[in-house]
């Protein structure tokens, strides 16, 4: 079986950065599953796996417009220390969900200082290439209901 639109596709990935460090791994845990064509993984990734087939292994760099995109400064943003709770335990790295007016954005804190906390938008990996090493663990065709919603069902994915 080849990967196609519409099947579920289950993968053992390394993610490491242009410094060789490792950002993300399944290694140790399940693998990573996915319905192929439904926009669940980085278009980058999802091309480079088309037609691929069970125990296929392979290398790609992706650059950022493949990949999270590119930095978007205006994302990052100093407030007031005061706009949040005294008692709210502030973190470098805690991210929180925000209303930005039309969707709802995850921000990371990245600087704390008295007077001032630095949020910032973008996604972790935005502005990055990505170096992934993966393969191809198991396909199958997806149920009309995982169709339905867009999304894996079972192990490795969605239970409701
Ligand atoms: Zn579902």
């Amino acid at each position: 079986m080849r990967i196609t639109k519409d099947q579920v596709v289950a993968i053992d990935y390394t993610l490491t950065d242009d410094q060789g460090q490792v950002l993300d791994t399944s290694e140790g845990s399940e693998p990573l599953w996915y319905l192929h064509g439904a926009k669940g993984i980085i278009p980058g990734l999802e091309r480079e796996l088309d037609g691929k087939q069970t125990g296929d292994h392979l290398e790609v760099a992706i650059t950022p417009k493949d990949g999270y995109g590119e930095r978007n400064d205006s994302l990052r943003q100093s407030v007031s220390r005061d706009q949040f709770d005294d008692n709210q335990e502030l973190e470098l790295g805690m991210q929180f969900r925000v209303d930005s007016g039309n969707e709802p954005l995850i921000v990371t804190i990245v600087e704390i200082t008295d007077d001032t906390v630095t949020v910032d938008g973008n996604h972790p990996l935005a502005g990055m290439n990505l170096n992934f090493d993966v393969t191809v663990r198991e396909i199958r065709a997806a149920t009309a209901e995982e169709l339905e919603h867009g999304h894996v069902h079972g192990p490795g994915g969605h239970s409701h």
